[in-house]
């Protein structure tokens, strides 16, 4: 027990170094998906084997980009990609939506 593992507790954890994150694990062990467009947040969920929000007990409307769960993207994230039922309908309408790793790197 020499060092804990700090993690954000909070629910807006105040850093000023963001981490970018595809899904977040609760207190609650289970974890919640992340909108790859909006950063919205999906209710909690049990996770898969791999410690990834299940699709199938996910809110209706998520959908999911399938990844390796160890894949690195280029904005840092891991692991498959979710869209919130939100974003999906603007996609499904025909708008083009900013990636969250574009919005970074304009604002970096
Ligand atoms: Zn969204």
């Amino acid at each position: 027990m020499a060092t804990t593992q700090q993690q954000p507790t909070a629910e807006e954890p105040a850093q000023s170094h963001r981490v970018i994150a595809n899904y977040k694990a609760t207190r609650s062990r289970k974890v919640k998906a992340v909108c790859c467009c909006c950063d919205s947040e999906s209710a909690p969920v049990k996770p898969n084997a791999h410690g990834e929000p299940d699709l199938w007990n996910m809110g209706r409307g998520w959908s999911e980009a399938p990844f390796p769960h160890d894949f690195m993207h280029q904005d840092g994230s891991v692991g498959s990609m979710y869209t919130c039922p939100s974003c999906n309908k603007r996609l499904c309408a025909g708008e083009a939506l900013t990636l969250r790793w574009a919005r970074t790197e304009l604002t970096a």
